[in-house]
């Protein structure tokens, strides 16, 4: 038995995980960042003890703990050194939560975690090498090789959302133009979709959203394109077309035998799949080379307790 924290901006999932990645209990309390790191690792304790009880599990039966941050986390310190959500910078929370409940305890970058889950049960079970990509409201990147999580010599890799891959003039959160995530995550086909339904109000897009543009979902964008709304499509090829790009670059780099996309955008399936797949082939650099398999996430929200209960 481990215990798996999924610490966000907004809550604190605990979860205990049997060795075969199968959740047994979960609880959740808000994170109220202004509080201050100490009442966080308390509260984790807290819940990690009350999960215990419900399932009439000793302390001394779990392995380790595990949590997924919300920023760069060095493991072997175990110090968070920023979590911009959080306000955290270098903050001691294994030595905090280890104040309340005596495991060994284990963190790692949220994205990290959840490419390490996905690698060990989900999408990549059986690869020795992937990388995760999570398109949601940034895209998030996770690599793993041999079962282990690759966060670079300073622990902040991979941040594949922020490679510069074109000339957009879109400024990402980072202050830099032209970045992956501006073109890749939900919130570049929301972007997208509020300019179409205000060049044509017409468009499904905005139908989709009951006339409210500023209610423009990523799902509405998708839906539109699925029913052939002109809009909607343009939006749609664009955005294969770049995610393809980033993909490419990826696999230049780093070969991995699968890429797992994860995030809601990744829940449009085989209509994100298939045309990505085939642009990604129409742009690989060794045609007559065998490259990676371009996966559906399996594990979902999962995929941040699990990942970091199996953190060591
Ligand atoms: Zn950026």
């Amino acid at each position: 038995m481990r215990i798996g924290v999924d610490l966000g901006g907004t809550n604190i999932a605990v979860g205990l995980v049997e060795e075969d990645g199968k959740i047994i209990a979960t609880g959740s309390r808000p994170t109220k960042p202004e509080r201050g790191y100490e009442a966080i690792a308390r509260d984790i304790a807290e819940l990690s003890f009350e999960l215990l009880q419900r399932m009439g599990i000793s302390v001394k039966d779990v392995k380790s703990m595990g949590i997924g941050v919300p920023g760069v986390a060095d493991n072997e310190k175990g110090i968070v050194i920023r979590a911009v959500n959080l306000f955290w910078t270098k903050v001691p929370l294994a030595k905090e939560i280890r104040k309340y409940i005596d495991l060994p305890i284990y963190m790692e970058n949220d994205a990290n975690v959840a490419a390490l889950a996905e690698a060990t049960f989900g999408a990549g079970r059986g690869s020795k090498s992937s990388v995760t990509i999570t398109l949601g409201t940034g895209v998030g990147s996770g690599f793993i090789l041999d079962g282990k999580i690759y966060s670079g010599a300073h622990h902040f890799a991979p941040e594949i959302g922020h490679m510069v891959i074109g000339d957009n003039g879109i400024r990402c959160n980072c202050g830099k133009i032209g970045c992956f995530e501006t073109y890749a995550s939900a919130t570049a086909l929301i972007r997208e979709g509020k300019k179409a339904a205000k060049r044509n109000p017409n468009t499904l897009i905005l139908k989709f959203a009951n006339g409210d543009i500023e209610g423009i979902t990523a799902k509405n964008v998708i839906d539109a394109a699925k029913q052939y709304d002109e809009e909607a499509l343009k939006i749609f090829e664009e955005y294969v077309k770049y995610l393809a790009v980033g993909i490419v670059n990826i696999i230049n780099l780093f070969d991995p035998e699968v890429i797992i996309l994860g995030g809601g955008v990744a829940n449009a399936g085989d209509f994100l799949l298939k045309p990505l797949k085939k642009e990604v082939a129409e742009n690989i650099l060794f045609k007559e080379l065998p490259y990676a398999d371009i996966r559906k996430a399996e594990l979902g929200n999962d995929a941040g307790i699990i990942g970091a209960a199996i953190l060591s």
